[in-house]
């Protein structure tokens, strides 16, 4: 081993997976007095408030610190990253990404020990029309089928309980207990397609970055029981983010339904396709729609993937390309 070697600590020898600006970051706040400096300014912290600044005497009396000298070192340390001293006012406002931290950490507390053992639901299983589930565990809620193996017949999922899940969503615990079972079902389904209308429009949800996007095709597709992709459907686009590696896979169904002209088709029709927290039905009637959506392969050097829409004798139909953006609507 070179002297290079062994002076380089182990946050320096990761430097080259995330960048040198996040490493010194995560340096930055490995001290107990800089974080309890974070949450003290954080707390008076109102959003709406033209002054945010927290006085050096109060951040002093929150943390309980009795040396003036060192708390400055400590905030001198935090400025510029996260910490923006108001001389004018002669006080300290958290910049948005110690902002970002706070709430991250918040929104995430508990994340291991959350847990919703599963409760049943009033929707059946669209598959085989059994009795549905919510269950959460390691901050992803699932909605899942008791009988049949949900959206992934061809994988084992036997060690799950329940083993077919239909969605698997990240969701933050802290939104965990302000729901009933089938709240979480329709809460679920606003912050997936969230998410997904997000990478589907071309930004990563998670860093605001550009996302690489693709379709995925199973070229021996057997969708009731594919031991090659292991899913229900054969198509799926992908989404993925090359800064912080955020990723979505989702049908070409459920894009459709992020298209103004698939929207405005259904509203012809006397049918609403928006999703909203606290209404369970909305959630049950935009699944099922586009579950309805039928999906073909019409194109395959370069991939082309179309998606129709029917209602009431009419159709529309968009086509994908292999970036899975739209460049045809026929209607
Ligand atoms: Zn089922
Ligand atoms: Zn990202
Ligand atoms: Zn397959």
């Amino acid at each position: 081993m070179s002297d290079a070697d062994q002076t380089e600590s182990p946050l320096e020898a990761t430097a080259d997976a995330v960048g040198r600006r996040a490493t010194d970051a995560f340096a930055l706040l490995g001290d107990e007095t800089r974080l309890a400096i974070l949450l003290a300014i954080w707390e008076r912290h109102d959003l709406r408030a033209d002054d945010n600044a927290v006085a050096f005497s109060q951040i002093a009396e929150r943390v309980g610190h009795d040396d003036p000298g060192n708390l400055r070192y400590h905030l001198k340390k935090l400025e510029g990253q996260f910490v923006r001293q108001r001389d004018e006012r002669g006080g300290y406002e958290l910049r948005v990404p110690a902002q970002k931290l706070v709430r991250a950490v918040i929104s995430g507390a508990g994340v291991h020990d959350e847990r919703l053992e599963p409760a049943a639901i009033d929707q059946r299983c669209p598959f085989c029309d059994a009795r549905t589930v919510m269950s959460y565990r390691e901050g992803t809620l699932f909605w899942a089928c008791h009988e049949c193996d949900g959206m992934t017949p061809g994988r084992d999922f036997a060690s799950f309980d329940p083993p077919g899940p239909l969605t698997a969503q990240p969701f933050d615990p802290a939104g965990l207990r302000e729901w009933s079972p089938e709240g979480l079902r329709a809460a679920s389904a606003v912050v997936g397609r969230r998410r997904l209308r997000s990478v589907f429009d071309g930004v990563c949800p998670t860093c605001s970055s550009p996302v690489e996007r693709w379709f995925d095709r199973c070229p021996d597709h057997d969708p009731d029981g594919c031991t090659d992709c292991g899913l229900r459907f054969g198509t799926t686009a992908h989404f993925r983010c090359r800064t912080c590696g955020h990723h979505d896979g989702a049908t070409p169904k459920r894009l459709a339904l992020f298209h103004p002209a698939v929207v405005s088709f259904y509203h012809d029709h006397g049918v609403s396709t928006r999703v909203r927290a606290g209404d369970f039905e909305s959630a049950k009637h935009v699944h099922d729609l586009a579950l309805d959506h039928e999906v073909t392969v019409v194109g395959e050097d370069p991939t082309r993937v179309a998606v129709t829409a029917s209602r009431d004798g009419e159709s529309i139909r968009l086509t994908f390309d292999e970036t899975v953006r739209v460049v045809d609507v026929d209607r």
